[in-house]
Formats: C-alpha cells, structure tokens, sequence
C-alpha cells in the first residue's frame, strides 16, 4: 500500500513515516500543500495522509483540489486545533477520516489501513497453512474446523500470524 503524508512539522512527519514503514507501507511524506498537491495529482496513492495547518497551501485546499480534479482515493486529515469547525471543513471538502494531534500512531496505522480496505472492500484474510483467521466475520478455523478462540487467544494468533512466516 502507498501512502501520502503532507505534515509540516518535521519531527511528527519523521515518527509517522516511520511508524508506516515499520508496518510495511510504502511512504512519500512531503512538507508543505504545493508539493503535497502535486504528488498527490502525480502518483497511484491508496491513501494520504493531510494536516490541515500547511505553509502554501492549507490541507482544506489540497482536498478540495483533488476531488475537483477526480481524485477519490481515501484521505485522512490531521488537525491539531480540534476544534469541532476544522473537523468538520475537512470532512466536507471531501476528508473520509480525521485525528486530532496528539494521537497514537498505532492508531493512525489501524485507520489508514481501514480506510484503504473499505475502499478496496477485501476481506482481510490471514492464513498460515489449513489455519485461517477472518478479520472482518472473526472467524478462526483449521482445516475447515472452527476454532473457539478467547479474546486474548485471538489476539495472540493474529500477531503471530501477521509476523508468520516469522517465527
Ligand atoms: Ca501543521
């Protein structure tokens, strides 16, 4: 999955294109709307990431430039304000998520990777032999069978089903 991050806050742009990359996604993070808008217009994204507090060009307007031109992949816009108005501009000009700084970056992680499946409407699948874990229906099963799994149990085996084939 690739990823677009337009933060202008160096240290927060640094820890979230880290944090997407620990979790495998492709990332181009870039300072400020102009060139956030470009890249945006320029590359295949599967999901981008907007502030909406930019030097050039604010986060409101890249997203509005981009659905004016077509552009209809998922965005998800940080504020770091919170205040309900930002929120809501942002969602009208054509934001499908947001977050309000300070967040956990997991979080950030969990939502881009919801948005993008949303999008792609797949079913996510872990497999590991006969063994199987539906995320969306959380079902488990092995070899057709279906495993009754605590909620901790669930939890263990799709961390080490994520990590396979890591031990
Ligand atoms: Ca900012």
């Amino acid at each position: 999955m690739r990823v677009l991050l337009i933060e202008d806050e160096v240290h927060l742009r640094e820890q979230i294109a880290r944090q997407l990359k620990d979790n495998n996604l492709t990332v181009d993070a870039v300072a400020d709307g102009e060139e956030g808008l470009y890249m945006a217009t320029e590359y295949p994204y599967d999901v981008a990431i907007i502030d909406l507090g930019l030097p050039k060009l604010s986060g409101i307007e890249v997203i509005q430039q981009l659905r004016e031109q077509g552009f209809d992949y998922p965005v998800l816009i940080l504020t770091a304000r919170g205040r309900w108005q930002d929120k809501v501009e942002g969602l009208e000009s054509g934001a499908d998520d947001y977050l309000v700084k300070p967040f956990e970056l997991d979080e950030l992680v969990v939502r881009i990777q919801a948005l993008s499946r949303r999008r792609s409407g797949q079913v996510q699948l872990l497999r590991c032999g006969d063994l199987e874990m539906n995320l969306d229906t959380r079902v488990a099963s092995r070899g057709g069978q279906t495993l009754k799994l605590s909620p901790t149990s669930w939890r263990l085996l799709e961390a080490l089903l994520r990590a396979s084939p890591a031990v």
